[in-house]
This record gives structure tokens, C-alpha cells and sequence, in this order.
């Protein structure tokens, strides 16, 4: 009898301790049945992960949100890695009447005056593409690290997600940012240039800042919200709520 998905991602969840974060992703390729897609941001722990898709063919889509607000940094760098691997990363786009409407309702930069607008501005721009970019897919891969922040601890590799129906993965969870730093120093891998300008952690320009000594890795997201009301939307728990920015717990 065929695993279900919730079992096969409790069986991988298992197995992801004693392997390599490229023995994890030939593992989600070979186990799960139909589409795997890695969405990237561009961040340093999605550049080791396109880096070992690229380098070894495997057979993950990767895609990215382009919000249409991200530095002129993210995309430069997305065409170095194009050119360095001359594989193609997907973009995927807000829908045009939708983001329409929302800059006309709520201004250009309207994130900033209320927690409801920036989450409008996040839903269109990335929520909603994301959905389309999963669209179909039995696998997700993310560059998820566990000490991204304190409470991520209890985070699982391999998770079914069971809002979108799929399992998903995060093959970098145990890896430090040092260690990844190390990699893709080593193997010549393309990163931000921004890291070097303390821009640990980087989405939107409007809404990303270089942290402070001392600050928390992702203390520049969304740095004038509320640290409790910082819910990016991307990750969902099992009843479809949103997890918090900083920690990945519902909000
Ligand atoms: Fe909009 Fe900022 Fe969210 Fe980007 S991070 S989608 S600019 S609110």
C-alpha cells in the first residue's frame, strides 16, 4: 500500500538526521510521488539549496516571488545564477488587477501606516503567487534554518502541510548561518551582496533593514511592526493560519 502524505513526511522527518542536505533533497525527489518545487528568496541558505539542485540536475523547480519591490541587489544576483548555472529560475508575479487595486486603495508604500495594509500588500505580492507557484506540487522545499530564531526549535525537517496538502521540507534546518557561509564561500556559490552590508535577513527593500550589533537575525524584517504581529504569510500552520515572521509559530 502507498504511504499516505502525512506518513511519508513522518518517515522522512526520520531518516533527515543522518543525511546530507543533498541526500535529503535526492530523498524528497525520490520518495514523493509528483511535482517537488523549491521556492527561493535569494537568501544565502537558497543559494546553497539552488546551488545543489543546479549542480546535480535534480529535478525541483525553482521559483521566486518577484514582489516587483525587491533591491536591485536580489536582482542582479538572480541573473548572476542564472548565467553561473544556465538554469532558469522561475518568477513568478503578483496578479496585475489585484495589485491594482491595492496600490490604488492604499497607496504605494501603504505597509507602513497599517498592520492590515502591509499584510494586503504581502497577500498580493507573495501569498497569492505562492499559492500558484505550489500549485500542483506533492513536495516543498524551503531554506528554512532552525536557529533563525529561538523558537523554531521544535520545527520538524519534514512536515506535512496539511493547508496546502503537501510535504514539506527543509533540508538546511540543522545548519548554522556560518556553516552555510562556509559552503558557499567554498564552492564559489553566488550570494547577496547585501550579507556583507548587515543585511542578514532580506526581503522587500521598502521592508528590509541592515541589522544592528547585537540584533536579532531578523530583526530587519518588518522592523516597525509589532514583533507579534510580523506574520509573513508564507507558512501556514495546518488550519491555514499564518505563522509569525520571526518565529514560524501561528500568530
Ligand atoms: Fe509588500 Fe513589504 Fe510584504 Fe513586500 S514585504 S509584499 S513590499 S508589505
Amino acid at each position: 500500500m502507498t504511504a499516505t502524505l502525512p506518513d511519508l513526511a513522518a518517515t522522512l522527518n526520520g531518516e533527515f538526521a543522518g543525511l546530507t542536505p543533498l541526500e535529503r533533497l535526492q530523498a524528497m525527489v525520490a520518495r514523493v510521488d509528483g511535482p517537488v518545487v523549491f521556492t527561493t528568496s535569494l537568501g544565502i541558505e537558497d543559494q546553497m539549496i539552488t546551488h545543489l539542485i543546479f549542480s546535480n540536475d535534480l529535478p525541483i523547480q525553482v521559483k521566486t516571488l518577484d514582489t516587483g519591490r525587491l533591491f536591485p541587489e536580489t536582482y542582479a544576483l538572480w541573473r548572476e545564477t542564472e548565467e553561473k548555472y544556465g538554469r532558469r529560475i522561475r518568477a513568478m508575479y503578483p496578479q496585475a488587477e489585484a495589485l491594482e487595486e491595492l496600490v490604488n486603495d492604499q497607496g504605494i508604500d501603504g505597509f507602513y501606516y497599517a498592520p492590515e495594509f502591509r499584510k494586503n500588500c504581502c497577500g498580493v505580492r507573495k501569498v497569492e503567487p505562492l499559492g500558484r507557484a505550489l500549485a500542483g506540487a506533492a513536495g516543498w522545499i524551503t531554506g528554512l534554518r532552525r536557529d533563525q530564531s529561538a523558537n523554531r526549535s521544535d520545527m520538524d525537517y519534514v512536515a506535512f502541510d496539511g493547508a496546502r496538502g503537501l510535504i514539506k521540507a527543509n533540508p538546511i534546518f540543522d545548519w548554522t548561518r556560518e556553516r552555510i557561509a562556509s559552503f558557499t564561500a567554498a564552492g564559489g556559490v553566488p550570494v547577496n551582496a547585501l550579507h556583507a552590508q548587515n543585511f542578514l535577513s532580506i526581503g522587500c527593500a521598502p521592508c528590509t533593514r541592515a541589522i544592528r550589533p547585537g540584533e536579532p537575525e531578523r530583526a530587519g524584517r518588518w522592523w516597525w511592526e509589532e514583533e507579534t504581529k510580523r506574520e509573513c504569510g508564507l507558512h501556514v500552520d495546518d488550519d491555514g493560519r499564518p505563522m509569525r515572521a520571526d518565529n514560524n509559530r501561528p500568530a
